[in-house]
């Protein structure tokens, strides 16, 4: 199985806030050369379009770095009929440019599951690259760099599930997608952020039970708690980019900004929900500013999505603290030329570990289709039991 590094990095290796500092404009520009590709005439008669997506983000005279990577990728994928599948937290010269398409986890999966593409390049983090080589077993899956891990999904392993079971033997367990495919593997069902509340109550009626499994996020399933009723058994797991948020930040950053809409995304902890305006998954985000159109708006989640949303709704302006995802941050326009031209690393799961995995995965994708549910920030916070 492709292995991979999930330890937090130190900040020199990903911390503040410019994207472009980790892996930017100039490392591109180097990166494209020692790949023998130029900014041509004929690379910018392909990317002139694709710079409009991003010129929001991009300064132009850092496109020229940009552009060769980005024409190279889009004929490598024509040429292998390859896909690259864009979360919403890759830069922008990523999501707009090479993404194909372009989501949270649950859309993402759902494309890898329909996808007629030979390779599916996951621009994402690993958990992400092995859902869809679950779901997808006949392609080739490339993760770009396989230090692209999550603090989420190195907090628990398989051991840890059965462990949990042999303690709640009747709770049926519901498992965050952030994880290895040996925890969904121990799952009975799989959920996201978009979906999470939903699955707790149709696990809980499925298995006729009040209590239920909800791993690995402490903050999320905290979270979820408060919208169900149902009795939630969680874990101490936690993602190290939304942990960071405060409800001190909020009131700061409210009596900085009046009038300032403030969005959370449901990782972060239950009193920076209560002090937000609207909760959701990357998705439910996305909408509500599409939808609603707020004049000034915070999305406390990483920092990328505000750039990739902001392309999207430009009337809208955009207050950007910035909390890095240093795992995302690994993949970059250079690991994706590369993972195509040398069809590197490829993700492999052992059948008895994907086949059990998949069945948590299929449940989760059976269940009716429904937009991103909203967390309600008013609903009081319920307490959860930490294993
Ligand atoms: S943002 Fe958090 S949950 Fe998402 S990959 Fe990074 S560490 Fe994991």
């Amino acid at each position: 199985m492709a292995r991979i590094i999930d330890a937090p990095l130190t900040s020199n290796d990903g911390g503040g806030c410019d994207p472009r500092a980790l892996h930017g404009a100039w490392g591109g520009l180097n990166a494209a050369a020692a790949r023998g590709l130029a900014y041509t005439p004929e690379v910018k008669a392909k990317t002139d379009a694709l710079y409009e997506r991003v010129a929001h983000v991009v300064p132009a005279f850092e496109w020229p770095a940009y552009a060769p990577l980005i024409a190279a990728i889009n004929d490598m994928k024509r040429a292998k009929n390859a896909i690259v599948l864009a979360h919403n937290y890759m830069t922008s010269e990523i999501f707009h440019c090479v993404g194909d398409f372009r989501g949270d986890s649950l859309q993402l999966a759902r494309q890898a599951a329909s996808t007629d593409a030979d390779i599916i390049v996951q621009a994402g983090v690993h958990f992400m690259a092995e859902t869809s080589k679950i779901l997808a077993p006949e392609k080739t899956v490339l993760i770009p760099d396989l230090r692209a891990g999550c603090s989420l999904a190195a907090s628990i392993t398989g051991a840890d599930v059965r462990l949990i079971k042999q303690r709640y033997p009747s709770a049926p367990v519901v498992t965050y997608v952030n994880t290895s495919a040996e925890v969904k593997a121990e799952s009975d069902v799989t959920c996201t952020s978009s979906n999470a509340a939903a699955v707790v109550e149709w696990a809980a009626r499925e298995w006729n039970t009040d209590r239920v499994i909800l791993i690995p996020d402490e903050y999320l399933a905290k979270n979820v708690a408060a919208q169900t009723g149902v009795k939630i058994v969680a874990w101490h797991g936690r993602c190290e980019v939304h942990e960071r948020f405060t409800a001190d930040d909020i009131a700061e950053m409210r009596a900085a900004h009046p009038g300032l809409v403030v969005l959370a995304h449901p990782e972060c902890p239950p009193e920076v929900m209560a002090a937000a305006d609207f909760a959701g998954s990357t998705a439910a985000l996305q909408n509500y500013v599409i939808e609603k159109q707020p004049a000034k708006v915070v999305l406390l989640t990483e920092c990328s999505m505000s750039d990739n949303v902001a392309a999207m709704a430009p009337a809208v302006d955009f207050i950007r603290p910035c909390n890095l995802c240093p795992h995302m941050k690994r993949i970059t326009l250079e690991g994706i030329y590369d993972a195509l031209n040398e069809m590197k690393h490829q993700v492999v799961i052992p059948e008895v570990v994907r086949v059990r995995a998949k069945r948590a995965i299929d449940r989760m994708l059976a269940l009716p289709k429904e937009k991103p549910r909203a967390f309600d920030v008013r609903r009081a916070p319920a307490a959860v039991e930490l294993v």
